[in-house]
């Protein structure tokens, strides 16, 4: 499996809220002492990057991911200064860096999704395959795992609610070790969520992490990783559309290791996090200055998230209070956060195919529509460094040029008929 350079990489992790050092690393998601939520993060023994451009896809950025393994992976984001979009806004230096599908400018990430580069990380640092990793998804994290453990041969197991199925496709065939679980009748995200910590907590599973897992998080920093390589320094601002925020936190991370490096400015990177109107949660708490999440009636956030066309931005319980979470990346870098209608995404999304020649995802077209409100708000100015992440996008193009194969579910469960002795009978 993998090819080209590989070498495992020396990292300790590290509890952010006791300080507590593991040396030992066997997918461990969370510190074993009495204290409340706090994520780990990894310590990594190079403080100064390398790219190692002999190694395959986004492991040359190997000195920051935790990797014990070799996994075939050819994800790599692609980082440019833009032209049409800067003009047309007004910024003299916007950058992007951009996940997905664009012949012209070298991307192939053929799941179109930054979730590509959670995946190689994830299955490289968890090398026990006689266990099943168990992983919840709205849908374009599943669609990124299940294409590269196809690649590798690797045992997963995905549970997706309805709204997700339509996500699960590659211009690949899916091989018999990725099996796809759909919860049905009326489900979401969450209940996918929910069902899945039932079945990771049987015998032979196990569960992939979300955003406690390091290699996750380290994994979709890279985007940051490529856009400083590319730019030579590290961004003023940096916007996202975030549903658990988990891709925020991560640039946090990141831009604070490129920090200590200490070759690319010394530079505090403001976190500007954008959420779908009307599905709020993140914006609410933090333009509320609250450190939790404010309570929502759950028809109410059913209804909500119904009403949003980027569909991954719906996560109902967001890592927010966490130690080391999105309160904690935006109050350490004074970031913002905004709201965005569907009308303003389609309109920016057709702006960025007009000025930069290629289809954004829902979730990249909320994040793209951002910038405008930031210049209103003056939340940036004219000649500062801002980096776009694009989490996706190209796959109309992808669509257009190549042939994709849907992955069916293997299993139905409707959400009321979940119940611990029916995850027994169907998974024990
Ligand atoms: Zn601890």
């Amino acid at each position: 499996m993998g090819n080209g350079y590989f070498k495992p990489t020396k990292y300790k992790l590290r509890c952010l809220a006791c300080g507590k050092e593991f040396t030992e690393d066997n997918h461990l998601l969370s510190c074993d002492a009495e204290h409340g939520p706090a994520f780990l993060r990894a310590e990594y023994e190079e403080k100064q990057l390398t790219v190692h451009e002999e190694a395959s896809g986004m492991f040359r950025f190997s000195d920051w991911l935790p990797l014990r393994r070799p996994i075939e992976n050819s994800a790599l984001p692609v980082a440019y200064k833009s032209e049409g979009l800067a003009s047309h806004l007004g910024l003299s230096n916007l950058w992007i860096v951009f996940s997905g599908y664009w012949p012209d400018r070298g991307a192939d990430m053929r799941t179109c999704t930054f979730k590509e580069l959670e995946a190689p990380p994830v299955l490289s640092r968890f090398t026990d395959d006689s266990r099943t990793l168990v992983l919840a998804s709205a849908g374009n994290t599943s669609r990124a795992f299940a294409e590269i453990c196809s690649a590798n041969g690797i045992p997963l197991l995905m549970v997706v609610h309805e709204a997700g199925l339509s996500c699960m496709w590659s211009t690949k065939p899916f091989s018999d070790s990725v099996k796809l679980v759909a919860v049905t009748g009326d489900a979401d995200y969450f209940d996918a969520i929910h069902f899945s910590g039932m079945i990771a907590s049987l015998p032979g599973y196990i569960p992939e992490g979300g955003a406690k897992n390091v290699a996750r998080r380290d994994g979709m920093g890279v985007s940051v990783l490529a856009a400083v390589i590319t730019a030579g320094r590290i961004p003023d601002h940096y916007f996202q559309a975030v549903g658990s925020g988990t891709g925020g936190i991560s640039a946090w991370e990141a831009a604070e290791r490129l920090r200590a490096d200490g070759r690319f400015g010394d530079v505090g990177m403001k976190l500007h996090l954008v959420q779908n109107h009307p599905f709020t949660p993140l914006v609410d708490a933090w333009n509320q200055g609250s450190r939790k999440l404010l309570p929502m009636d759950e028809a109410e956030a059913r209804r909500r998230i119904s009403q949003i066309n980027a569909n991954v931005l719906s996560n109902r319980r967001p890592p927010y209070s966490v130690k080391g979470g999105v309160y904690d990346a935006l109050a350490d870098t004074q970031g913002h956060m905004y709201s965005v209608t569907n009308g303003e995404a389609d309109a920016a999304d057709e702006l960025f195919l007009k000025t930069e020649g290629i289809d954004l995802t829902p979730a990249a077209a909320v994040a793209a529509a951002a910038l405008k409100k930031a210049i209103q708000r003056k939340t940036i100015t004219a000649d500062e460094m801002v980096l776009l992440n694009v989490t996706g996008g190209g796959q109309k193009r992808l669509f257009a040029e190549h042939k994709i194969n849907y992955l069916k579910p293997h299993l139905e469960v409707r959400r009321d008929e979940i119940s611990e002795r029916v995850v027994k009978r169907l998974f024990g």
